[in-house]
């Protein structure tokens, strides 16, 4: 019975990649129209002082001429300005403003410019319209070159489809009459004219860096300055300098403040997941979504760009979709998502919980020898964009060949093994943020201790003979009995963060090696770095490696940081208490401080070098409180540096604060930290929320602490001293000091 409705099942999957689709729905024709725009002939105008506001953004056009692309479906969606013009912006709030004057030296930006590109769902057509007169005037090819080389930063690399953070256009455009987005790219070439020579796909031609301004409808932070990556490999692609809410969001109650932007919202994933002999995914995952607004005509996925989608059902019914998929041999860095949109149906539209259905397929993992990559770690399922953190339930089956075994997210509920194919079925008891597995072949090695969940150390078989035999010729040593050093590490940590914390609700660990990053953290599941299984280093690297991806557990999934602002409440909590861990682990105080110490010689040392001041390369990070985005082309590995080696600085001071130095006794931090935990397992937190819990701990305003190392830039420099006084008994009393240098 269940293979004959399977066999129904897959019929509609066959058709789809017989007949594929005949013409272009309306994601793949809107896509098809902004990569390919063209001036309207009719739609001409000479503008002479024309000026208008987009928020903080202001467009004066000096003189010159605006085209109107020719409309897509009776609408004119986009158009070009090519003359002379500026714009100016001023960021509504100090930390924008003095963000922005670390990349252009101001606070307040003014740039000239030759051509202006736009496309828009809100008023300007209307706008332009209305002040001024569009008549008939041919067009050069200059002008729809300059159309195609603006369009080339919405565009993926191949220019085939719009990359995925471009995705609120169609977004917008696909499902809104009217909508405030607006999108402007700007470039200033006053080097060369516009009959010049002018490749339109080579960035270089332009003579100084373009800008983007936009307005996007699904942000709450939702104007944004952009300039071009300065790093060659993406040069296409935009990074954010300024970014900020709108202007009438501050006159909105508080309460409206944190309202999401989503338009939907995905209650359950409940998949069927093949990984074939050669480990590629063959998958058909039901996903339950339920609308936030009525009348959303196409839903917008991420999905692994590998993955092709052979058909969709929306509530039962064929549906159309448009997912742009790569199938080249070669594993790309550059991007690992591209968009997926489906269409709804009716039912949908009228506001009622609906189920999607999706066949696809396609390599998600990266196998070199007996090695395995993981390169879809999440977006193997297709994710939906949402402005904060959700929550969902995850019923996940595995088919795969019996020789690998499998770590998952979640609680397995049963394994069955037939005909050299094992069946296991995981699922989630309490809604999780995100999905992920491992696999390989692995050995296993359990932990059972009443007091903390079960652990399983899934160590690579293959390799660490071969590579301990090469690191023998180096002087290195191999560690013994690896799965019970890093399961020592594991276990340990896991209790001291539970007694410190209290339980969370893992209900068992799964530890699995991995060939990709250093260490990344699911729920339940911690994926270490081969590295860590090979040998202990004596630095200390390694305790704080397992225990930083286990205190994940706690920061991160019991407690999910809010947005990108508060990703320290995530690492930097991580790295303490890794830190914390390690230091009573080794009972070794002095690789405590020396990990400390070095964490602060980064951050001052950052940029600073002399040749650096001297060619002017010498831009002072951001804040702790700007997150990821410190990180830029030009500002490498600034986000590391302050959420986590900064961040961990700040959680060190404020243990040093609430120290009681009579008796040396640290129990009002740990309280501190124990009350926050508990008051938002569970949930997402942001900074103010923990900027409250210090407020409370410490029974004041703690307003002048955050100022100056969350929300400000200043660098921690404190002198510590001390002195010791012997007392009566033989014993000694030590008095410390902590003096702040700046
Ligand atoms: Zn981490």
């Amino acid at each position: 019975m269940k293979r004959l409705l399977l066999l129904v099942l897959f019929i509609p999957c066959a058709l789809s990649a017989q007949t594929g689709q005949s013409s272009k729905n309306l994601a793949e024709a809107l896509t098809a129209h902004l990569l390919h725009l063209e001036a309207d002939p009719n739609q001409v105008a000479s503008i002479a002082n024309f000026s208008f506001t987009r928020d903080a953004g202001t467009f004066n056009l000096k003189n010159g001429k605006i085209y109107l692309t020719k409309p897509f479906h009776d609408k004119v969606v986009a158009a070009i300005f090519i003359g002379e013009g500026t714009f100016s912006m001023t960021p509504p709030t100090q930390i924008e403003r003095e963000h922005l004057a670390r990349f252009y030296k101001t606070q307040s930006l003014e740039k000239k410019f030759t051509s202006l590109f736009l496309i828009f769902n809100d008023s300007t057509l209307t706008e332009f319209q209305l002040k001024n007169t569009f008549s008939i005037a041919e067009i050069s090819s200059e002008v729809n070159d300059l159309l195609k080389a603006h369009c080339r930063y919405i565009a993926d690399k191949d220019y085939e489809c719009l990359s995925d953070d471009n995705s609120e256009i169609l977004n917008a455009l696909l499902n809104l009459k009217h909508s405030p987005l607006f999108y402007a790219s700007i470039t200033d070439r006053t080097s060369g004219s516009l009959s010049g020579s002018i490749s339109p796909l080579s960035a270089t031609s332009w003579s100084s860096d373009p800008l983007f301004f936009e307005i996007n409808p699904y942000d709450v932070e939702n104007v944004t300055l952009m300039r071009r990556n300065a790093n060659g490999k993406f040069q296409f692609s935009k990074e954010i300098i300024s970014m900020f809410s709108e202007k009438s969001y501050s006159s909105l109650p508080i309460y409206l403040r944190s309202q999401h932007k989503d338009m939907f919202r995905v209650n359950r994933y409940t998949a069927n997941c093949r990984l074939g002999k050669d480990i590629e995914l063959d998958a058909v995952t039901e996903i339950e979504v339920e609308p936030y607004k009525s009348e959303t005509e196409w839903l917008y996925f991420y999905l692994f760009y590998k993955l092709k989608v052979d058909s969709v059902l929306f509530n039962g019914q064929r549906a159309s979709f448009y997912k742009p998929y790569e199938s080249s041999e070669i594993w790309e860095d550059s991007y690992e998502r591209t968009s997926c949109w489906i269409q709804s149906d009716d039912l949908f539209k009228s506001g009622s919980k609906s189920i999607i259905k999706i066949f696809y397929k396609g390599e998600i993992i990266e196998r070199i020898d007996n090695d395995f990559l993981i390169r879809a770690s999440t977006s193997w399922l297709p994710l939906a964009y949402t402005t904060y953190p959700t929550t969902k339930m995850y019923d996940i089956t595995f088919i795969y060949p019996s020789h690998y075994k499998l770590a998952c997210t979640g609680s397995k509920k049963s394994e069955n093994t037939n005909k050299g194919w094992t069946t296991s079925q995981w699922v989630t008891k309490n809604p999780l943020p995100s999905f992920s597995f491992n696999i390989g072949f692995f050995r296993s090695y359990k932990i059972k201790n009443e007091r903390i969940p079960e652990i399983e150390i899934n160590m690579s078989e293959a390799d660490h003979l071969e590579i301990g035999a090469e690191l023998v010729k180096e002087g290195i040593g191999t560690g013994k009995d690896m799965e019970k050093q890093v399961g020592a590490d594991i276990a340990n940590s896991y209790s001291f963060f539970q007694d410190m914390l209290g339980p969370n609700m893992v209900d068992k660990l799964y530890v699995t090696e991995t060939f990709g990053q250093y260490g990344v953290s699911f729920w339940g599941l911690i994926n270490l770095h081969w590295s860590t299984f090979q040998r202990t280093d004596e630095s200390g690297d390694d305790e704080l490696l397992r225990s930083h991806e286990v205190a994940h557990q706690w920061w991160g999934y019991g407690v999910t940081h809010r947005t990108y602002h508060d990703r320290w409440l995530s690492e930097a909590f991580a790295e303490y208490f890794g830190l914390w861990y390690t230091q009573i682990a080794l009972n070794d105080n002095k690789k405590f401080f020396k990990f400390l110490n070095d964490y602060r010689e980064h951050i001052v040392e950052n940029r600073n070098s002399l040749f650096e001041k001297l060619i002017g390369a010498d831009q002072e990070a951001g804040p702790i409180w700007l997150g990821t985005r410190t990180r830029t082309s030009t500002t490498e590995g600034d986000d590391d540096l302050l959420i986590y080696e900064k961040g961990a600085w700040v959680l060190h001071m404020l243990r040093n604060l609430m120290l009681d130095l009579n008796t040396m006794n640290d129990d009002r931090f740990k309280k501190m930290m124990r009350d926050f935990y508990q008051t938002y397992a569970g949930q997402t937190a942001a900074t103010e929320d923990f900027k409250l819990v210090t407020d409370k701990h410490f029974g004041s305003d703690m307003s002048w602490f955050f100022d100056q190392w969350i929300y400000g830039s200043d660098i921690p420099k404190y002198i510590f001293s001390y002195r010791v006084i012997p007392t009566k008994e033989g014993k000694f009393k030590v008095y410390c000091r902590a003096e702040q240098k700046n």
